[in-house]
């Protein structure tokens, strides 16, 4: 369902239609009453904020209805899985904030009972072993437009069927000589029921289940049985799945897996979430981390819950973008803006406002007496007062940042100029005397000269300055590497591959940008990996795992400048 906009322009979420089918199937006491998700990843990947998506919208009916939700492993595809990405699915899954209590599960625990379930399905003549070979399968499958032909090995009996696939599962035959076929109809307008393959053979070994198996279930099969052997009751999936539908439903009808005691699990599908600037395609992400164009799956400027939550992202916040987004029945694209706007909001009341000089220039004050020290009081967050105030040093020498002095000012230039007057954040009124260049003409320093009645409570304070620059002293700052980052990629949509160009041609060249000079205020000496600044007038920060006990590095989450507010506003 659509968001809408509420009088400040804010998008607020008005509840979703799988929220009112939940509804309808409460009242009539469909499922006993029982409302019970599913979040159903393949550990082939790392998760993203599409996942994140799925997992809100998942866990959150659970919730909603006095539910549950289970994460379950589809791990039907060895030669693609491993644990690696078992154990990042967890711990984002956790981080986001969900609970699965003692619900994890695998499909590849049901192996034995989907195996039984084919048997079922041998028996009653609604599956068969076919020879065909993968490219014969696919010509005999037909077109859109055409019904496919039967297969030859389509009415051998069961008891040859069963015989042969018992000889699958017991690796007498070569990886892709047989397949087990559902028996349902070559003429059917869904390509999906022009008897599919359910089982193939596959020698590959298995990060649960290891060599065990040399026969796999194939994705469409294992996933409604292993939702029926769950008690799934509402199975919600995105649209690509729309058309798969009645295969869902065939092989729900079609074993007996005692529906009766477990009700019947639906399938639902809503729109995948896509954001611009981005790729969200797994393949394409794990393309991005093995030939490096990344650092990792983890990379901050990746798409990935594990780079939102390195970039710095709270989970609070990542959890608000899924609600304002909402639960749509049609494909669309959100704008980045928008993510970037649910951190701002989350952070602007929690962060702790501090000083921080990205591109340090020195400043001399020549009258503040040498070698003196005052700590003056700083405001942790204007927005915020119960977060109080902290002590910062002023000294003779500070750093302030290179853009907030001109030597020949446009205009409307409100920072330091020679002979001009800037006000230091929570400190004193300095007037800029003499600019320090070397050979080059590169301006290294500048001496000031300082108001001593301009500190807050002081006769002057109250002078009318245009201008207020943040500065860190020389002495007590603390160097650190800070790293701002832009969009991934140039274009809005880099999957647009339609006039024949790579979405790798469009990677941003400068979406990642090192400052390796940057000085600190002394107190962020202190900081930890889950504490969140906001550098003032730079943007929202936090620390980098990258950090060594002799370099501290920083991430820049999110710059100050709100694109989607300012948006809504005009
Ligand atoms: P794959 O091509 O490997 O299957 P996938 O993105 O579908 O990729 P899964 O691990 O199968 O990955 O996805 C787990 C769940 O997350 C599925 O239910 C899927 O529908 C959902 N999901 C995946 N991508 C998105 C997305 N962009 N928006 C919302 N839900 C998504
Ligand atoms: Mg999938």
């Amino acid at each position: 369902m659509a968001s809408t906009e509420n009088e400040t322009g804010e998008i607020v979420s008005s509840g979703n239609f799988i929220q009112t089918i939940i509804n309808e199937d409460l009242e009539k006491g469909k499922n006993g009453g029982r409302v019970h998700t599913r979040f159903p990843p393949e550990p082939n990947g790392y998760l993203h904020i599409g996942h994140a998506k799925s997992i809100c919208l998942n866990f959150g009916l659970a919730v909603n209805n006095g539910g549950i939700c289970n994460l379950r492993f589809d791990d039907t595809n060895p030669s693609k899985e491993d644990v690696e990405y078992v154990d990042s699915i967890q711990a984002d899954v956790k981080w986001l904030g969900f609970d699965w209590e003692d619900r994890m599960f695998y499909a590849s625990d049901y192996f034995e009972q989907l195996y039984e379930f084919a048997v079922q399905l041998i028996k009653s003549g609604k599956a068969y072993v076919c020879d065909l070979s993968a490219q014969e399968i696919r010509e005999y499958r037909g077109t859109l437009t055409e019904p496919g032909k039967n297969s030859p090995y389509r009415d051998r009996s069961s008891e040859e069927n069963l015989d042969l696939f018992t000889r699958m599962r017991n690796g007498e035959f070569e990886d892709g000589s047989r397949v087990l076929r559902a028996k349902i109809d070559m003429a059917s307008p869904n390509l999906n029921m022009r008897d599919p393959v359910i089982y193939r053979i596959l020698r590959a070994t298995h990060h649960r289940t290891g060599d065990k198996w040399c026969i796999y279930p194939m994705y469409d099969y294992a996933h409604p049985l292993s939702d029926a052997v769950e008690d799934i009751t509402h199975s919600v999936c995105t649209l690509e799945f729309s058309d798969h539908r009645p295969l869902y439903d065939w092989c729900l009808d079609n074993i007996d897996y005692d529906a009766a005691t477990h009700g019947r699990p639906q399938q639902i599908e809503f729109a995948r979430l896509n954001l611009n600037y981005t790729v969200m395609s797994k393949r394409k992400l794990r393309e991005l981390v093995e030939k490096k164009y990344v650092s990792g799956w983890d990379d901050p400027r990746m798409p990935t819950v594990s780079g939102l939550r390195r970039r710095g992202y709270t989970p609070e916040s990542i959890r608000d973008f899924c609600t304002r987004i909402g639960v749509a029945k049609r494909d669309s694209t959100v704008d980045i803006a928008l993510l970037e706007h649910c951190v701002r909001e989350d952070l602007n009341l929690n962060a702790l406002r501090v000083m921080a000089v990205l591109r340090p220039l020195k400043v001399i004050i020549d009258n503040y007496p040498q070698g003196q020290v005052e700590w003056l009081e700083a405001e942790n967050n204007p927005e915020n007062p119960a977060m109080g105030t902290r002590q910062i040093p002023f000294s003779r020498e500070i750093f302030i940042e290179q853009e907030d002095f001109m030597e020949n000012p446009p205009k409307k230039f409100f920072r330091l100029t020679p002979g001009g007057e800037v006000r230091l954040k929570s400190a004193y009124i300095i007037k800029c005397e003499q600019v320090i260049k070397d050979e080059q003409g590169n301006i290294i320093e500048l001496h000031c000269s300082y108001d001593p009645d301009s500190k807050s409570g002081g006769a002057t304070s109250a002078r009318k300055i245009k201008g207020t620059s943040h500065w860190v002293s020389a002495a007590h700052a603390i160097p650190a590497e800070v790293r701002l980052y832009e969009h991934l990629f140039l274009t809005e949509d880099p999957d647009d591959e339609t006039d024949g160009s790579d979405y790798k041609s469009k990677l941003n060249p400068d979406s990642l940008q090192i400052l390796d000079n940057c000085m600190l205020e002394p107190g962020l000496a202190e900081a930890s990996v889950n504490d969140r600044y906001q550098f003032m007038r730079q943007g929202y920060f936090c620390l980098d795992p990258d950090t060594s006990p002799g370099k501290l590095v920083f991430n820049r989450i999110v710059s100050l400048r709100d694109s989607w507010a300012k948006a809504k506003k005009s």
